[in-house]
């Protein structure tokens, strides 16, 4: 679908305007990096550099709750909070909830809060992180939940957004696509995947494909210096319930592989040598694929299988237009 799209009143166009009036206001030698990348950076006096990300549900947009059971959208918002801190190849290390519960006269404002707090506990557990606090609001709305994570990197140091190189190997975990089918519900945040490929290749650039890989390979290269990519059709991974969900509606599995929001895996660029070096023994202990090469030349362009070559444009979800 096409639209006639107001640059000025995107998601992006609004971040960006954020970004400069923050830029004038306010300068701490503590802040590495600011708003942009999955994760804020601070320093901090231990050596190893703080990460501090956001992230917000809500009832009708990220879950439902006459669908969907407290437990797993408890779960949800804790795993993609997590997700943008392995993002930045990041240990999460506490966690801050917020929520905005409804009041509905068929379910208590309390009961909703303590099935909820068991999903997060559940995501917590799992992934090692400490729930030290929040803030607990009730009304007539529906159900909000905003949780920050605070993490910490390791001895390698963050990814960046901003670090590709043209040439470099273009990665991705995992299988994509069709995460609506039900998967969008129970992401796997790639926290130790991530730390596992930083120690091995030393990643130059790294997203969590939250938006879908168009879009989000899309922010890589925009913000390393306008680069671009080439990306093979055959190579990528396309998951089961892209293949299904293409049954169901005009797109292909390749279509929903390329453009579906939530599927939480990692999208990351490394120098072509270290991968071809560590590739084999990585290959032992996680699901990754090479998709395609970064190029000095601006743009995403597909390779098909047949040899043509067309250029890929993002569809990634903009909250202030779709
Ligand atoms: P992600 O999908 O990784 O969560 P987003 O696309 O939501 O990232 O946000 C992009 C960047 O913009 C992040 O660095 C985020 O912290 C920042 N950002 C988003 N909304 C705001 C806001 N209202 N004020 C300040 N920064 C924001
Ligand atoms: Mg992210």
């Amino acid at each position: 679908m096409t639209h006639t799209r107001d640059r000025r009143s995107g998601e992006f166009e609004l971040i960006d305007w954020i970004r400069e009036q923050v830029r004038t206001t306010a300068s701490s030698e503590k802040v590495k990096l600011g708003i942009g990348d999955d994760c804020a950076i601070l320093a901090s006096s231990g050596g190893r550099d703080l990460l501090l990300t956001t992230d917000m549900l809500m009832d009708g947009r990220h879950f439902r709750t006459d669908e969907h059971d407290l437990q797993t959208i408890g779960y949800k918002a804790m795993a993609v909070n997590l997700s943008d801190i392995a993002a930045m190849a990041g240990v999460p290390v506490a966690a801050l909830v917020s929520v905005a519960l409804p009041r509905h006269r068929d379910q208590s404002a309390g009961d909703v809060a303590r099935r909820l707090v068991q999903g997060l506990q559940d995501a917590a557990t799992e992934f090692d992180v400490a729930l030290v606090g929040g803030d607990t609001n009730a009304w007539g709305g529906p159900l909000v939940v905003s949780i920050a994570v605070l993490g910490e990197t390791t001895g390698r140091g963050a990814v960046l957004r901003s670090g590709a190189r043209p040439g470099d190997a273009i990665l991705v975990t995992g299988a994509l696509g069709g995460s609506l089918m039900g998967r969008h519900l129970r992401p796997r945040p790639r926290l130790r995947e991530a730390i596992m490929l930083h120690e091995a290749l030393d990643l130059h650039a790294m997203v969590d494909i939250s938006d879908g890989l168009a879009a989000d390979l899309g922010h890589i290269l925009q913000q390393s210096g306008g680069l671009g990519a080439i990306l093979d059709a055959g190579d990528i991974p396309i998951h089961a319930d892209a293949r299904e969900q293409s049954l169901r509606d005009s797109s292909s599995p390749l279509e929903h592989a390329l453009h579906d929001g939530e599927d939480f895996e990692l999208c990351c660029t490394v120098d072509p040598r270290r991968w071809e070096q560590g590739r084999e023994s990585l290959l032992q202990k996680l699901a990754m694929t090479r998709i395609g090469t970064v190029t000095q030349e601006p743009g995403v362009r597909l390779r098909l299988v047949d040899g043509r070559i067309e250029s890929i444009h993002p569809r990634g979800f903009d909250h202030l237009r779709d």
